[in-house]
């Protein structure tokens, strides 16, 4: 059976007290309304990891992640984070490749394998991203576009390294845009990334990797959205900055 894992991308949004007490009241209204089996992921700006790690509570399967690392381990770049330090502070997760990182940031697929190896070498799970923009989709081979994504950073790994990843198909015109894919769209690309991992890594190995859908997910979409065989929970960007929506997306998936 694989994860089902909801996940909230914070983004560069809220300060410290709001972060504080939206941690607070996501976790809550998890342990009260959330029985079934799904991990919740907060993807906080790094700068609140610690702080807000003791806040999480592991008991009603909440936990962090960074929304970046570097692809090396320690040195002269400053701003940056390492996947170390993400390590040290006990955060479990990093989502790497955001269409934000590789559209304002440049970050490229051969850049973007460096950053998973990284990642998993200090047993973080990454939530490698991936997605097509609405030019690639309506004038180019988006299914390929998408799954040469994943050949370039990801089918480098052995078939135990890529069990520790976590997929988010993100189609890079529905983000932030209120605009979603249809379910079939999103199961139609699901599916394909399956196959794809399958002819790589082979059935079992592409049967356990968890495909996140994110892309303008809220609370009156999640269900439909979910309801895709191959989609395994939802990657949340703007409804994840409201607990109550947060966490009906959550009970959606549950
Ligand atoms: P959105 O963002 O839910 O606001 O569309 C999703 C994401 O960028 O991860």
């Amino acid at each position: 059976m694989r994860k089902k894992i909801v996940a909230g991308n914070w983004k560069m949004n809220k300060t410290l007290d709001e972060a504080l007490a939206l941690t607070s009241e996501v976790v809550n209204m998890i342990k009260d309304e959330v029985t079934g089996d799904v991990e919740v992921v907060l993807c906080v700006p790094s700068l609140y990891l610690t702080t807000l790690n003791k806040y999480v509570d592991n008991a009603a399967k909440v936990s962090l992640g960074a929304q970046n690392c570097h692809e090396k381990a320690s040195g002269a770049f400053t701003g940056e984070i390492s996947a170390p330090m993400l390590k040290s502070a006990g955060v479990p997760y990093v989502i790497i490749g955001h269409s934000e990182r590789r559209q304002y940031f440049a970050e490229t697929n051969v850049q973007l394998a460096a950053k998973v190896d990284i990642a998993l070498e200090n047993g973080l799970t990454p939530i490698f991203c991936c997605g097509e923009s609405l030019d690639q989709r309506q004038n180019e081979d988006y299914i390929g576009f998408v799954k040469n994504q994943l050949t370039e950073s990801l089918f480098h790994l052995s078939a135990e390294q890529l069990a520790s990843v976590v997929i988010a198909y993100e189609p890079i015109w529905a983000i932030g845009t209120g605009l979603t894919a249809s379910a079939e769209q999103a199961q139609e690309m699901h599916a394909a990334l399956r196959a794809h991992l399958s002819e790589k890594y082979g059935q079992e190995v592409a049967d356990g990797i968890s495909i996140l859908y994110g892309g303008s997910v809220g609370a009156a979409n999640a269900a439909e959205l979910f309801a895709g065989a191959d989609v395994d929970g939802g990657l949340v960007g703007g409804a994840s900055l409201k607990s109550r929506d947060f966490t009906e997306i959550v009970k959606a998936r549950q």
